[in-house]
Formats: C-alpha cells, structure tokens, sequence
C-alpha cells in the first residue's frame, strides 16, 4: 500500500480548504488536500458575505451585527468576542491573498447591495469585479439584458421583482429597463451563451448591439447573469460598453470562478492535491492516527501532524444525517470520521428552508484552536481541526456570512497552527 506523509493534511477544496492550505503553504509548510465532489463554495454567488443581517435589520457593515450575533457564533469564538480583533484578523485574511484586487472589490467593512440575477438585492461585501456596476446606486441607471429565445432568463420578470426589492431597501430613485436582443442564433439557454460567444461573429454582434443600447438608453450599467467561464470575456465587451455580471448561483460561472481562482493560488504555492474517490479517517484513542484514501480502486495510507476538516456542510458533503439504530433517532455526523456532530429534532425540517432553518446552523461546535468539541467543551481529537461550513452555531443563509466566516476561520487555524507546527 503506498503511504503518504505531510506536515498538515486538509480534506475538501472549498474556499475553507484552499484559503487555509494557501496560508500555511506561503509560510513554508507542506501542505496536501485530499478532495471528492464540488462543494458550496462552487454553487455561491462567489461575493464574500461577511454580515449583512442580524435579526432581519439590513447591517450597513458587520459592524453594526457584531453585538447581537450570539455566544456560538464562529466570529466571537476566533475573535474572543473582541471586534477589532476580528477586524484585524479578516483584513489581514483578505490581504493575504495575493493578487486579490484583481478579482474582488471592496472591504470587509462596508456592505454593498447587489442587484442578483433574479432580480433580488443581495447584501454583500467583497464584489466580484466584473459585478461592479451590478451594485446599487442611488439615482443611476440600470438595464437588465435577455436575449431572444432563451427560455430560463426573463428580464422583464427581473425588472418588475426589481422595482419592489430596490424599494424595500430604500432606492427609490433607480431607472430600470430591461430588453431582449437578437443575436441571430437559437440559443437553448442562457449558460449556453459562455460558448456561443467565443465564436467571433457572434460576439461582434453583440458588441453591435451594445453600442446601439448605450446610444439609446445611455445607462449606467447594463446586466447579464454571470455567464462568462473567464473574467477578461466581459473586460473585453467593457472597451464597448458599460457590462457587467449579476451574482447568479449555478448553472452560472462566478462561483466556479472562485474556486478556480482559489485553485491557481494553491498551486502557485505548491500545494499537493489529491481527487480521491473515497475517504476514511482512522481514530486510536482520542487521536486520528492515519487516513485512508481509495483512488482507482486502490488504498493509499496518508498521515500528518494535523488534520483540517474542510468538508462543508450538508450541501457541501461533509455531514449527512445517520438513523442511530440503538436510540432510534436521527444524528448527523461528518462523512470522514464518522463522529457525531448532533441529535436531530424531528422538528429540524419543519421550518423554511431558505429563510431562518435550523439545518444552517448545525454543524461542529468549537473552541478557539478550531478544535470540534464535545458538550462538554473538551476536545473530541487532539490532532484534529475544522474551517469553514462544517462548524456550526451560525446560519449563512438568513445572516448573510458564509465566505466571511469560511475566511474568519481558515486564517485563524492557520495562525495556530503555525505556532506548532
Ligand atoms: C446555493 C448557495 C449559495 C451561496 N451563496 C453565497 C454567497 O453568495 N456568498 C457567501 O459568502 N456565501 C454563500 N454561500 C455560503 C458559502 O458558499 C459557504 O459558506 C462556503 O462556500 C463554505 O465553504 P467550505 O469550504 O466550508 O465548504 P464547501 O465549499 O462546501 O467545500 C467542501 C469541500 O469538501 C469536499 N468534501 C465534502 N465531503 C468530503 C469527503 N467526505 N471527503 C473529501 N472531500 C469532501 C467537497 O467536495 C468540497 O470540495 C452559499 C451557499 C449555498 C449553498
């Protein structure tokens, strides 16, 4: 059996375990993620929420939630309920990650508010670059653009959802039209755009078409989903005209792009990754002592001094519910180890999915070394860490702060870490 040893081990390659395994690699130590599937972080807007909601209230910046978040939550565990320290800490996370202003605008302090592909407003705070003019203004000029024959993308629909959302957050005083062009070609669906543009003549005609809506309308931003599998396609329809994303999940590209971009980083640091096909975690006492990896049917031994969990939540694959057959009640573990995150009400489904669920919030809970601990606050295994969705104690969903505590966190252990290793 071939055997494989390193200084840390990461499993999962979401932001959580690219930004650690970036962070301890810059700082010179070996590094090897071990990934199946894809992940949340693929299917976000691919903006980074740090805090946008607190008990409903719109937060101008996470500043404003910090007080109100409660003693659970993973940025009053990593910051010692201390908010420049957590402060201090994001920015530094931010700036650590090299050539970040070239895809992310913005601060980890100030909310922006984003008009969405569905045309909701999204409260975020680090924007990718092509989604600038995406953000609201007050007094400018928006026109969301469709294209003929496409069946999944309604402009018009967006528009009018538009108006009522911009309302609420109090822009009143936006333009917003919305059209459809032609592009001479029957085009299935929106995300089939990506390709047909990188034909010439059509993207040509596009370029045409722009022209034509900024001599008509002259607006301030004219709005496609994120549709473009690389960011310099839409840098070179701005020469024309002013272009620009909304924040769209899958089937659109711009949290793809994040992990891509992610992706680039980690190898430009010489992190080792490995796609397996499946994974268990071998615990002795209170210690992971190896794993075990199957790739193309064969076994492959992996031990380091530490291992990070970064294996998401339950969309991400890295907890699923379990029926415990003694107790006979649901429990959710993680999908590595095996170990038991929680008892399950039978209650957790019944409320809205995608407003305030308890099944955002479940996760491991921690202690400040980002240890998983038990009830009783000691840690479950000495060598064993978490970043990122599968920590639980917070929901991402009604608070907007899923990136933001996957940053918090993946910089955090990555500091400890460091102390030791
Ligand atoms: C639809 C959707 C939209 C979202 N939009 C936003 C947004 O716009 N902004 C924002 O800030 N947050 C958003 N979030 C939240 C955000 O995406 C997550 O909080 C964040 O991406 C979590 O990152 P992660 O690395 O912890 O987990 P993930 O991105 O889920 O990564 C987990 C990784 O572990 C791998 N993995 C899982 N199980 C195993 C296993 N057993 N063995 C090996 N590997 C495994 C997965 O394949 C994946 O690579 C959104 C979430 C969802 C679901």
């Amino acid at each position: 059996m071939k055997k494989i040893n390193s200084d840390v081990i990461v499993i999962g390659s979401g932001a959580a375990g690219l930004l650690t395994s970036i962070y301890l690699a810059k700082r010179g130590k070996k590094v090897i993620i071990l990934t199946k599937g894809y992940g949340a972080t693929a299917m976000s807007s691919g903006c980074f929420d740090i805090l946008g909601f607190v008990k409903n209230k719109v937060l101008e910046s996470f500043r404003d939630g910090f007080n109100e978040l409660p003693d659970s939550h993973p940025y009053l565990i990593v910051s010692n309920g201390d908010i420049s320290k957590l402060s201090n800490l994001m920015n530094q996370a931010i700036n650590k990650i090299d050539d970040i202003s070239s895809f992310l605008i913005g601060n980890i302090e100030t909310n922006r508010n984003v008009i969405t592909f569905t045309g909701t407003v999204k409260t975020t705070a680090l924007i990718q670059k092509c989604m600038e003019g995406a953000i609201i203004e007050h007094g400018k000029q928006y026109l969301l653009l469709g294209f003929k024959g496409i069946y999944d993308y309604n402009p018009r629909l967006q528009a009018r959802l538009l108006k009522t959302s911009a309302k609420i957050f109090g822009y009143n005083d936006i333009r917003i039209d919305a059209i459809r062009i032609n592009l001479e070609i029957t085009i299935p669906s929106i995300h089939y755009l990506n390709s047909i543009l990188k034909q010439e003549k059509y993207k040509r005609l596009l370029i045409m078409k722009l022209e034509k809506i900024v001599n008509d309308y002259s607006p301030d931003a004219i709005l496609i989903p994120a549709i473009f599998d690389d960011i310099s396609r839409i840098k070179s329809l701005q020469e024309h005209a002013p272009i620009y994303e909304t924040p769209s999940p899958p089937p659109y590209r711009a949290g793809i792009r994040l992990v891509n971009f992610l992706w680039r980083l980690a190898r430009k640091h010489n992190v080792s990754v490995m796609h397996i096909d499946d994974l268990k975690g071998d615990i002795k006492g209170k210690e992971v002592i190896k794993l075990v990896a199957i790739k193309n049917d064969k076994e492959i031994e992996i031990s380091s001094q530490k291992y990070i969990l970064a294996t998401g939540d339950l969309i991400g694959g890295g907890l699923k519910i379990v029926l415990n057959r003694d107790l006979l009640k649901k429990e959710l573990v993680d999908t590595v180890f095996n170990l038991r995150v929680a008892k399950l009400d039978k209650n957790i489904f019944n409320s809205d999915l995608f407003g305030q669920h308890e099944l955002n919030k479940i996760g491991f809970k921690i202690n400040e070394l980002m240890q998983p601990i038990n009830e009783r606050g000691a840690p479950i295994l000495s060598n064993l860490h978490v970043v990122g969705s599968v920590i639980g104690g917070y929901d991402y969903n009604s608070e907007k702060s899923g990136l933001g505590v996957t940053l918090a966190t993946s910089y955090k252990l990555h500091e400890e870490l460091a102390k030791v290793i």
